[in-house]
């Protein structure tokens, strides 16, 4: 057997295997939100209601459905692109323009982008106005929805094209190593976006006010001096205008740091509650989650660089993915579009490792602020976004960044006590 077929039959196994695990995952957790949907776990009773309650499980259900749908839809996508011939077909499309080595690499790239983004406007126009509309969530007015698209698309095009270019050059002037160059290069871009994106990516898409004078910004000041925390200022983002989903974030990093809430979270929480949440998400700071992740990626990313480093001058890498054409740019968007097949296993450690982080930063709320107010603000969040409270327990474990409700708040009653 040619090797080229090896790494097909290996490539038709992973993907395989990994669409049978989705699907068996997503019945369990469909068929164990129906077993529990007509009761309320008894720790909720209080706040939660019945129909509240069989609203979250349908609005859950309804999700895995849509889901479902979406993930058969891409693999069919996935097999077209690779063995189906697509890449292949897409190479011959950018040579036949007759450009240079490099600008024959970024039209390929731009037109991937352009089809993929076509193929994906289904999917963001079906959730948006159908699935979260039906639930009551959705807020984007097709307008909103209509800017998003031609502010993200101006955006993608300024920021990823110049980032494929400067990879494409990488690959092909800097010699056996220039993985761990386009390692580096993309590292200090993504921390460039990531100081840029608080002051002038995000406003780009939402409206930030300061928080306004008042008992949360006292309560909430209150917090940041007695946890040492310094930040580059209070914000309150109109999430409400595309959705009533409510959350709180930090953004930025060095002196460029940000506290934004969602506007719809200080609508619905008290200012004790809105103070709590921030507790957690201090916690995540102070206990170096955030740095830990961020070292995590960038290892993971040079571990991928070094592995596409080798694939790229390795010809069944290509021909086991359906493609003939073994050269930069097609090395590039194959490895982009089959990584994901082959770590997909990886998904269950790193939602373990984050449910550790939950706990922790839990911990160190209920050290700073009253985690009864942590436990009141996390059933109204619960509530607020439909979510359920009974996932099943395999389903929570292989994909839940979070732990179920059931165990955080039981978790964070033993630390009243
Ligand atoms: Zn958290």
């Amino acid at each position: 057997m040619q090797t080229g077929e090896a790494v097909t039959k290996a490539f038709l196994f992973f993907l395989f295997t990994k669409s049978l695990i989705e699907a068996y995952l997503d019945n369990r957790n469909r068929k164990h939100i129906l077993a529990n949907r007509n009761k309320v776990p008894e720790k909720f009773e209080s706040q939660i209601t019945i129909e509240e309650h069989k609203k979250a499980a349908d609005y859950t259900i309804e999700k895995i459905r849509v889901g479902k749908f979406f993930n058969f839809i891409e693999l069919i996508l996935l097999l077209i692109w690779t063995i189906g011939g697509g890449v292949e077909a897409l190479d011959h499309l950018a040579k036949n323009l007759n450009l240079s080595e490099m600008m024959t690499g970024v039209t390929f790239f731009g037109i991937y982008m352009i089809i993929s983004f076509i193929l994906g406007l289904p999917q963001s126009i079906y959730s948006t106005f159908v699935l979260e509309e039906k639930f009551g969530f959705n807020k984007t007015t097709p307008k909103t929805f209509l800017l998003d698209l031609v502010k993200g698309t101006i955006l993608g095009v300024l920021i990823g094209l110049p980032i494929i270019y400067g990879i494409l050059w990488i690959m092909n002037a800097l010699g056996e190593y220039w993985w761990a160059y386009a390692w580096a290069f993309l590292t200090i871009v993504q921390f460039t976006i990531m100081w840029a994106y608080p002051r002038f990516i995000a406003p780009l898409f939402n409206k930030f006010s300061e928080l306004e004078e008042g008992e949360v910004k006292d309560k909430v000041e209150v917090l940041l001096a007695k946890t040492g925390f310094e930040s580059n200022g209070l914000f309150v983002m109109d999430a409400s205008i595309r959705s009533s989903h409510g959350n709180a974030y930090f953004t930025g990093f060095g002196k460029n740091k940000r506290i934004v809430f969602f506007d719809t979270l200080i609508k619905n929480l008290t200012a004790d509650e809105v103070t709590a949440v921030l507790a957690h998400e201090l916690g995540h700071f102070k206990r170096k989650h955030i740095v830990k992740g961020l070292i995590k990626s960038v290892i993971f990313s040079l571990v991928g660089f070094a592995v596409l480093g080798f694939m790229a001058s390795w010809t069944p890498f290509f021909l086991g993915h359906g493609v003939e054409a073994q050269n930069t740019h097609t090395g590039l968007l194959l490895f982009m579009m089959v990584a994901g097949v082959y770590t997909y296993g990886l998904i269950p450690l790193n939602a373990m490792t984050s449910r550790k982080y939950e706990f922790e930063a839990d911990e160190f709320a209920s050290q700073y602020a009253n985690a009864q107010d942590l436990i009141t603000a996390l059933v109204k969040l619960y509530k607020h976004n439909a979510s359920t409270l009974t996932p099943d327990p395999g389903y929570s474990k292989f994909y839940h960044s979070h732990p179920p409700a059931l165990v955080r708040v039981q978790h964070l009653e033993s630390l009243i006590k």
